[in-house]
């Protein structure tokens, strides 16, 4: 074995939250070999990297190697390399990539969280096999990514996959006579205040049910209660209509869909038809899959990346 392979043979999977930090160890074929969290500081920019930097120099010593090292994030980083995030403030406006890098000695790549998610169905998952693989996050927010070729697309925004951001249909606004929601990513009327679990409690309390619960709505469908069934139906218009965006925009051979929603059988078994409703005729929904490592995505991708970023330098 050379050194060079022997240095890439093992890689960390960062997935940075706005509470912890979960680092996992993978072997040269992504299977799991350890992992751990810590807490996430959000207040102190150079503790949160020093935070990171302890991670990865455990890593390497519990492993006996420099492992390759790629990191997911909610928010994104901008066209100019800066973090761009929600959850941990202190990291806003920072290069972190360059600051990783000369504290670490080593490259490191970094991207969206949901895009991880979908390179980490893409390769061994849920979408293996598939050349063109989106994947789909439904849970407290709605975004994704699209691999191809087991790659994940990056952009020069690094925006690409954002679906969550897409109008959401005029159409369905007006047949249910609904309001325009503000989203909080700032712009209005996304697709996200409508599809995401909370949007799914909005609609079901918009229609009468006096509940945000998602986990009510769930059981008030399954005792096949008229609001629920209400809710249900166009809340299956409005997913459906945003992932036909996603077939009319790249056509994937497969969506994948995560997230806390995707766990409601009712919507995964209802996905096809209601993208159907919203597309050409002849033109068909692709294969919808859930995920298969669901928590463990988030560290999964990101070493993937880390792998894919070290051995194309
Ligand atoms: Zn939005």
């Amino acid at each position: 074995m050379s050194a060079n392979s022997k240095n890439t043979s093992v890689t960390y999977g960062l997935d940075i939250g706005g509470t912890k930090i979960e680092i996992g160890l993978f072997d040269h074929q992504f299977e799991l070999m350890d992992s751990w969290r810590v807490s996430t500081p959000t207040h102190d920019y150079n503790e949160f990297l020093q935070a990171i930097a302890d991670l990865i120099f455990e890593a390497d010593k519990r492993t006996g190697q420099q492992g390759s090292i790629g990191i997911g994030m909610p928010g994104i980083l901008d066209k100019n390399a800066l973090v761009k995030s929600a959850n941990v403030h202190c990291a806003t406006g920072k290069p972190i990539v360059t600051d990783l890098e000369m504290l670490l000695g080593r490259s490191v790549a970094v991207a969206n969280d949901c895009r991880l998610f979908a390179l980490s169905e893409s390769c061994g998952g849920a979408g293996d096999k598939h050349p063109i693989v989106y994947g789909a996050i439904i849970g407290t927010g709605a975004g994704g990514g699209l691999c191809l070729h087991n790659k994940l697309y990056q952009s020069s925004n690094n925006i690409a996959g954002e679906y969550g951001h897409l109008p959401a249909s005029g159409h369905l606004l007006a047949k249910y006579n609904l309001p325009v929601r503000e989203c909080g990513c700032g712009l209005t009327g996304c697709s996200e205040a409508y599809i995401a679990g909370p949007g799914l409690g909005w609609l079901y309390n918009h229609f009468g049910s006096g509940t945000f619960s998602t986990i009510q709505f769930v059981c008030d469908l399954r005792d096949k209660n008229p609001i629920a069934l209400k809710t249900f139906a166009c809340y299956m218009e409005f997913l459906g209509s945003a992932f036909s965006t996603l077939v009319l925009s790249y056509d994937p051979d497969v969506i994948v869909v995560g997230g806390g929603l995707s766990k409601i059988e009712e919507i995964i078994d209802a996905l096809p038809n209601a993208i159907n409703a919203h597309l050409f005729d002849g033109v068909e929904s692709p294969v919808i899959s859930s995920a298969v490592f669901g928590d463990s995505s988030g560290v999964r991708g990101a070493a993937i990346l880390g792998r894919q970023h070290a051995d194309n330098r």
